[in-house]
């Protein structure tokens, strides 16, 4: 239901998943405004990947609200949304996901939508250009520390 005609993210993971070459797990951090329903969809119930999302709730495409089930995990923040809180739930949604997870041979997609900044006119976030540049050292971080 979103506004890609392909969903990259949703592309790697499958192809990653299918390949003779990968026998590791996938990773996805969803990070886009929106809620992926779609790639939660594809996801859902798979073995090998876990999927997790931080994003606006009550928001187009509706089922924003906060939950864990399976494998999937999705965090719900309210409009208006400034980038210490935005950083602080991406953190929680990468330490579900790298939990147990072994970089030797594992992955992980990041899908970055940019709808969160306070100027999208479709969402009601309010983060900043360098708020996207801070998650992304955090995310950097996270993945070079956790093993
Ligand atoms: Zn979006």
């Amino acid at each position: 239901m979103g506004f890609c005609p392909i969903n990259f993210c949703a592309v790697a993971v499958t192809s990653l998943l299918s390949s003779p070459f990968f026998s590791g797990s996938v990773m996805v951090l969803d990070i886009d405004v929106h809620f992926g329903n779609g790639i939660a969809d594809i996801v859902k119930g798979k073995d090998r990947v876990k999927y997790a999302s931080v994003h606006q709730d009550d928001i187009y495409p509706g089922d924003t609200k906060t939950s864990a089930s399976g494998n999937v995990w999705k965090l719900a923040l309210g409009g208006g949304t400034e980038g210490g809180e935005w950083r602080v739930g991406v953190k929680q949604g990468l330490d579900w996901l790298l939990e147990g997870a072994d970089k030797t041979r594992d992955v992980l997609v990041v899908c970055v939508g940019y709808d969160g900044l306070g100027s999208d006119p479709l969402a009601g976030m309010n983060l900043k250009p360098g708020d996207y540049g801070d998650v992304a050292g955090d995310i950097s971080r996270s993945w070079d520390t956790y093993r």
